[in-house]
């Protein structure tokens, strides 16, 4: 039988060779198995730079990846938890950018928008916000929220638009090759624009409090 819902157990195991996707040292060891879908995926700390980091990625081809819902694209249509995220992780992001910029009214790419629910935070704040969604009905559910959404993969975007901030919300740890997209999204940022990368971090505190449950959210690069 399929499993459909990810699996996560500690594992341990030093000397492995697999290659840092940030530093590229060759020396890292493993922390934690992850499977899906009867797949197993190892979960490494780079033994230099210490990112943490999952291969084989689970869903590594763009049409493996599946997303034509929007069941897990709004935490879970709770709307404490949407306040609670909105008040201590975008409310300061936002604030530190308008800082960083000096205005308000910057251009922005949100990458991965989903169904635009964060984008719409920004929008309402004056930003000039163009999400970036290839699921087609979280694109359409983020244009009925006033999103102007142009419906691609990330390394599938075409054109020369450039931004004064483009955000990468939980989308790099998903790419087999995180430097290059980076690398695509910098070309585009305006001159003096920020690129604001959000990643999870398998020390947070949700994942040591569901510990032991479905925890695929705390997958890291
Ligand atoms: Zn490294």
């Amino acid at each position: 039988m399929t499993q459909l819902e990810p699996n996560f157990e500690k594992f341990s195991h030093s000397g492995s060779s697999e290659r840092c996707p940030s530093c590229g040292s060759i020396s890292s060891d493993v922390i934690f198995i992850y499977s899906l879908r009867d797949q197993a995926s190892y979960i490494y700390r780079c033994n230099s730079c210490a990112l943490e980091f999952l291969r084989p990625l689970p869903l590594s081809q763009i049409d493996e990846r599946q997303m034509d819902s929007i069941d897990d694209a709004e935490l879970f249509h709770s709307e404490l938890f949407q306040s609670l995220h909105k008040k201590l992780i975008i409310a300061p992001e936002i604030s530190s950018v308008q800082k960083l910029l000096g205005r308000t009214d910057f251009t922005m790419l949100d990458v991965g928008c989903g169904t635009g629910w964060i984008s719409r935070i920004w929008a309402d704040t004056g930003a000039h916000v163009t999400g970036l969604e290839p699921s087609t009905v979280r694109a359409a559910v983020a244009r009925e929220r006033g999103i102007r959404v142009l419906s691609c993969y990330a390394e599938e975007l075409e054109g020369s638009e450039m931004y004064d901030l483009i955000v990468l919300r939980h989308v790099v740890e998903h790419l087999e090759d995180p430097k290059a997209i980076l690398r695509s999204f910098v070309s585009r940022l305006n001159p003096d624009g920020l690129l604001l990368v959000v990643v999870p971090n398998i020390d947070c505190i949700g994942r040591k409090m569901f510990s032991g449950l479905d925890v695929g959210l705390a997958v890291a690069l």
